[in-house]
């Protein structure tokens, strides 16, 4: 059984430990590697050779940084298949998904931040007749950055092509429960000429290894991608330490779909914003409000295609829907299908696992799910499921869906569909989210602000905001 190793001062090496974690394939529900399972002794040696590193990476010239981001972008797609093969395999998700997606916003994010450094000017202020300020902006230091399994590679390099690009340390951590395009990365890294102890890749479990970044005293800032009560727990741990924090939650997103819009478009971004990657992305639409004239048009049309949408295993092209990630997972998102019918919920398509022929029959299948017939404010509305399950409730007026919509603790983005221009500016205005997106979804511009509010998160991620978070703004003013 193959063995995934860290990657610590520029080197694959064994944990500390000497202990392993079974490594699942969601396709099949069998073991297919085995990942180090990191304690604290693996953090103190990635601190280690980061403060060693630290001095290169940050009195580098960014133009220099920027050339080894450049190459390891470059690194990625150079070996794209391999990425794909392998983030479709340990997640589950359709290969067209991966390499659609996943890998190709991997590349273009150390590409983006290795060329945004480059760009990145620091403000100055004058004062007429007294002198001026300039905003120095240095890294940080050694900084955390961790991630979940959704996106893995997408989300991992999300945060540490910034962190990099910023001239800091990186220990990184990526879900135990999909370890290996992060584990692949390394390689990537030695390629591109990383100098050793720059990136350091740790695996483990979340409340042993990621216990341990957010605690040490030298990790000063987190940068963190998981769920809401995960980031509460880091918040509670790392603010008595003063660290810099970046928090990017949980979501429960409302589809807002008024009677005025392009049916047709709507209808078939709709199907993806439901259940791309199984419904297991934090901008999944999962509470779809529907105006009460075309309510009944849509209901049908809508799982008259989700009833057909392909559930296959990952490397079959005809699937829409992969594997979910886990066990658990899958029991979990069943559970709620259990509780909307316990809450009086019709479910109209969908609500089971699906069997699939050897050696798939132990894998982690589940049908797309549309349930209706739920108050806006029962459990199953309000709760994040994050899985192939979206609710579907008729509304009359704006008033009355900007209550729904608003009416949970997250507030991570929102979807619009209406042709009226004016209506789309209030709402815009008046929803609870960091990002909406009107008559389209998951549009990716990765200059604009990225991250939520209330239970979704704190701080912003993307373009200038990320190479603010991981560097230190020092203001210097001189007396003419
Ligand atoms: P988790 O919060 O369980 O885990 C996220 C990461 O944190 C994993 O690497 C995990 O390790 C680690 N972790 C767990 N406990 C600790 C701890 N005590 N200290 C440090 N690290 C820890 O989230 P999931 O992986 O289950 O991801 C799903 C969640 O992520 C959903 O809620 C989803 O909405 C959210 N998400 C948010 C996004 C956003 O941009 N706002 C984007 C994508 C997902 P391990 O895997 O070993 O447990």
């Amino acid at each position: 059984m193959e063995k995934l190793q860290n990657f610590v001062n520029g080197e694959y090496c064994t944990p500390s430990t000497g202990e392993y974690i079974d490594n699942f394939e969601p396709a099949t529900g069998k073991v297919y590697s085995l990942i180090p399972n990191s304690g604290e002794a693996d953090v103190q040696n990635a601190v280690d050779a980061a403060e060693k590193a630290f001095p290169i990476w940050s009195e580098m010239s960014s133009v220099e940084r920027s050339k080894i981001l450049i190459k390891l972008s470059k690194g990625i797609e150079d070996r794209m298949d391999e990425f794909v093969q392998a983030e479709s395999r340990d997640n589950g998700k359709p290969l067209s998904l991966a390499a659609h997606v996943d890998i190709p916003r991997a590349v273009s994010n150390f590409h983006f931040f290795a060329t945004a450094i480059v760009h990145y000017a620091s403000e100055s202020h004058q004062m007429e007749g007294l002198g001026v300020n300039y905003t120095l902006r240095k890294p940080i230091g050694i900084v955390g950055c961790i991630s979940p399994w959704n996106l893995p590679l997408y989300l991992f390099s999300w945060k540490i092509a910034p962190a990099l690009a910023a001239g800091n340390c990186v220990i990184a951590k990526p879900s135990e429960v999909t370890p290996y395009t992060a584990y692949l990365l390394g390689k990537v890294a030695q390629e591109a000429g990383m100098p050793p102890g720059v990136l350091n890749i740790l695996h483990g479990e979340g409340g042993a290894v990621g216990d341990a970044i957010v605690k040490h005293a030298k990790i000063k800032a987190i940068s963190f991608t998981g769920g809401t009560n995960t980031g509460k727990y880091i918040a509670q741990t790392a603010a008595p330490m003063f660290k810099k924090l970046s928090l990017e939650l949980g979501g429960k997103n409302p589809n807002i779909i008024f009677a005025d819009c392009d049916f047709d478009e709507m209808l078939s971004t709709t199907l993806r914003s439901s259940f791309a990657n199984q419904g297991q992305i934090c901008l999944c639409g999962s509470r779809i409000f529907v105006e009460r004239p075309i309510y009944e048009r849509f209901k049908e049309a809508f799982v008259s295609r989700v009833s057909t949408t392909v559930v296959a295993p990952p490397n079959d092209p005809k699937a829409k829907l992969g594997a979910v990630v886990s066990k658990p997972h899958m029991e979990k998102v069943l559970s709620y299908v259990e509780l909307a019918k316990e809450e009086g919920g019709t479910v109209l398509t969908g609500g089971e696992r699906v069997q699939m022929d050897a050696p798939y029959n132990e894998g982690y299948y589940l049908r797309p799910t549309v349930i209706e017939g739920l108050a806006y404010d029962c459990r199953t509305n309000q709760e994040e499921i994050f899985g192939p399950v979206v609710t579907i409730t008729p509304f009359d007026t704006e008033e009355e869906v900007l209550m729904m919509a608003n009416s949970t603790q997250y507030g991570l983005s929102a979807t619009l569909w209406t042709s009226n221009l004016k209506r789309a500016h209030n709402m815009a205005n008046e929803l609870h989210a960091g990002i909406v997106w009107v008559n389209s979804w998951l549009v990716r511009d990765l200059r604009t602000p990225f991250g939520g509010v209330k239970a979704s998160g704190v701080g912003r991620e993307g373009g200038w905001e990320a190479l603010r978070f991981f560097t230190e703004a020092k203001n210097v003013f001189i007396k003419y």
